[in-house]
């Protein structure tokens, strides 16, 4: 019995021996303190369930009963959580096992406890971090993923049905690029993981289930093994394409011109821009023509300003008619238009330029003035100019076909003159 005593005391847990009734008999030091007694003494005789809180009396009585039942003999009550309220009123989570023994010849209960209280406000908070997330996750616009090293998706969030239109199951086990237009349009994608291992903000496309293609935008992160080796891709994609839309129609907008839909001034400048560039690189030719209606102020005069504004929407669409859909053309002002012609020469232009002077002269435009409905025609002058090796810059191109433009002018219209007529090997 001493030596009972003694191992009670050791015990790192909180042990109480008490009657079938409930009366402690014994605490040991862990107990009184689990229970906040001022000592041992003041615990004995007192009923446990005093200690019990109200929603968890029942319980535990029943568990003190069930240890005397004779068939329950020797086998302790399995681990179980109460709340307890200690003598200075705190509330704790107690994790309690019983067993029946005999104390001091009479039948008794040992009751271990382990204070469980910081554990169990640890698991609430893992619980309610859990429930927070799954909902998070659940709800989130964006589409979660994960791919191993091979691309094969292994995990993908709920938002894939949203966005793509496809259980995550049907997707799980499936490469990424799959759901590509073009597989090799995740190449991208994937060196600049593996150079950067992550990326932010990545632009791709893919394809729904109902075949739309729609615009993503891509965050992820590389993945490796313990040993360091390149182990899958984790991130989110989410759908962009109505912001991208946006995006489209507002580049639209700021680089077309409204009344003829053709590129409008500072947009036909960078695409001749690059193109200069790019001809200077790789020694093409590149032609340049600038044309501008002729007398087109008396249009407007005679017939009024919206007539002007149909003749300007006919002849821009006789002149895109008449070019090849890799020229590009610009409406640089009123009634002034630029073409590019990429890798064409001189004379090539030139036959360019009076196929469009041609399609201008047959135009058939009719307007009203004070008596009446009137048929008429329009010509235009055009300026053709050619890169020269000694161009320093685009402008001094443009300025060259705009010196063409005004000699065409000044010789009487509906013509065409050449800016460097005069370079070697070009037939003039
Ligand atoms: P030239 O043969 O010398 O080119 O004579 P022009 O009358 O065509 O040239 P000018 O530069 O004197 O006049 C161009 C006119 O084009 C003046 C302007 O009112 C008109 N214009 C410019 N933009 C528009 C437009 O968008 N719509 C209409 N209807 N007229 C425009
Ligand atoms: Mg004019
Ligand atoms: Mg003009």
């Amino acid at each position: 019995m001493h030596h009972d005593q003694e191992l009670l005391q050791l015990l790192p847990a909180a042990a109480l021996v008490v009657t079938p009734a409930g009366a402690i008999l014994r605490a040991n030091a862990a107990g009184v303190a689990l229970l906040e007694a001022d000592s041992e003494q003041a615990l004995l005789g007192r009923i446990l369930g005093h200690f019990v809180h109200p929603m968890d009396k029942a319980r535990s009585s029943q568990r003190i009963q069930r240890v005397k039942e004779p068939d329950h003999a020797g086998r302790p009550n399995k681990s179980s959580e109460f709340r307890v309220r200690t003598d200075k009123g705190q509330l704790r989570m107690v994790l309690v096992a019983s067993v029946a023994i005999e104390w001091q010849g009479a039948p008794a209960v040992l009751m271990c406890g382990m204070d469980m209280t910081h554990q169990s406000e640890i698991q609430e908070q893992l619980r309610e971090s859990e429930h927070n997330f799954r909902r998070l996750f659940d709800n989130m616009q964006d589409v979660y993923y994960r791919t191993d090293a091979q691309g094969v998706v292994q995990h993908v969030g709920p938002g894939v049905r949203r966005v793509l239109g496809y259980e995550p199951h049907e997707i799980e086990g499936r490469t990424a690029e799959s759901y590509y237009p073009q597989s090799k349009d995740r190449d991208a994608f994937k060196v600049a993981i593996q150079e950067k291992g992550e990326v932010a903000d990545f632009p791709g496309q893919m394809v729904r289930r109902d075949g739309a293609v729609i615009d993503i935008s891509i965050s992820s992160h590389a993945l490796y093994d313990h040993l360091g080796q390149f182990a899958g891709v984790e991130g989110i994609y989410r759908d962009v394409t109505q912001r991208k839309n946006l995006e489209r129609e507002l580049h639209r907008l700021a680089t077309t011109d409204m009344l003829t839909g053709m590129a409008n001034r500072r947009a036909f400048l960078e695409t001749a821009e690059a193109a200069f560039h790019a001809a200077r690189e790789h020694g093409t030719p590149l032609t340049l023509l600038m044309l501008d209606v002729d007398h087109f102020k008396s249009i407007n005069d005679r017939f009024g300003h919206l007539e002007g504004d149909r003749a300007l929407v006919a002849f821009a669409r006789a002149v895109m008619d008449g070019l090849r859909p890799g020229d590009a053309v610009g409406r640089l002002g009123g009634e002034e238009f630029g073409v590019l012609l990429q890798g064409t020469t001189l004379p090539q232009g030139h036959e360019v330029a009076m196929r469009l002077l041609n399609c201008v002269r047959t135009l058939e435009l009719a307007g009203m003035d004070a008596g009446g409905s009137h048929r008429y025609r329009i010509t235009a002058s055009m300026g053709l100019g050619t890169l020269r090796g000694s161009d320093r810059s685009l402008r001094d191109l443009l300025d060259r076909a705009d010196q063409a433009l005004y000699q065409a002018k000044r010789e009487g219209r509906d013509r065409i003159a050449l800016a460097d007529a005069d370079l070697d090997g070009q037939g003039y």
